[in-house]
């Protein structure tokens, strides 16, 4: 992965920051992108850098297309095109099907779905002309077991399944892999708030009776990057101690 140039989503914190520090430790050059909370993007590019690595934080909400063709571009200049996306940045909400508003949903599936189709968009065209490429979309164990009160979370992980598994066909000639990963539950901000009593019913749904680390996603995300996942493309791959099976 030496001096390949990977962009993640959602870069500063969770999921997402252990992709970003993966990434780097394996020689990539990393773009870090996040939408709000500058403080948290500059600390994991430091910790990168510190670490004899190379990475810059970009603030850009996946949500807004002049944005994200901003970061594209400015990601260019400082490493040069996109050849890794991670595509992280994500956003849960709860609300019973009944009661949930057309802006709610808006807002969760335009994030975690259309954010995906916007940078895989713009991430490809570099890519097809490189002959090569690595895309992966982090959806959820959600988008395939589907999820009570989280109508609009599960559709978006499951179209962004759909939408992995028919970038896989159309890019595949062109040495491009696309894959999704679907994690379990994975400590992070997302799931801290979970109630003590619904965490320990997850945790007992769970076969490996506990939760992942951000990490555990974090090491199949630099597998599928690396040159060793050039055969691997159009798959779900779940970590999640054998939630989904
Ligand atoms: P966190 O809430 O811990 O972190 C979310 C990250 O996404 C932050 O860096 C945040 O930046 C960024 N982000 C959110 N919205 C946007 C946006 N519109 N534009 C750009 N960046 C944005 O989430 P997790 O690490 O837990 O989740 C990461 C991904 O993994 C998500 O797609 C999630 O759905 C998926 N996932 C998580 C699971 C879990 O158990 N944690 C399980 C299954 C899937 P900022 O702080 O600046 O807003």
């Amino acid at each position: 992965m030496k001096d390949r140039v990977a962009l993640v989503t959602g870069g500063s914190r969770g999921i997402g920051r252990a992709i970003a520090i993966e990434l780097g430790k394996a020689g990539a050059k990393v773009a870090i992108c996040y939408k709000q909370n500058d403080e948290l993007g500059a600390k994991v590019a430091g910790e990168i850098n510190e670490n004899g690595g190379n990475a810059k934080a970009f603030k850009a909400d996946v949500n807004n297309s002049t944005e994200i063709t901003s970061l594209f571009k400015s990601v260019k200049e400082s490493f040069g095109p996109v050849e890794i996306l991670v595509s992280n940045a994500g956003i849960i909400r709860q609300c019973p099907i009944a009661l949930l508003s057309e802006q709610e949903w808006d807002e969760v599936v335009d994030t975690n779905l259309k954010g995906t189709f916007t940078c895989t968009r713009l991430a490809v065209r570099d890519m097809m002309r490189a002959k090569w490429g690595r895309i992966i979309i982090i959806s959820s164990d959600a988008g395939r077991l589907g999820e009570a009160m989280g109508s609009h979370y599960a559709a978006s992980k499951a179209g962004a399944i759909g939408f992995a598994k028919s970038a896989a066909r159309e890019l595949a000639p062109y040495n491009i892999t696309v894959n999704a990963v679907t994690p379990g539950y994975i400590e992070t901000d997302m799931t801290a708030g979970t109630e003590a009593a619904v965490r320990a019913k997850q945790i007992e749904s769970v076969p490996a009776r506990k939760m992942g680390s951000p990490q555990d996603v974090a090491w199949l995300v630099a597998f599928l990057a690396s040159e060793k996942g050039q055969y691997i493309t159009g798959q779900t791959i779940s970590v999640d101690g054998g939630l989904f099976m």
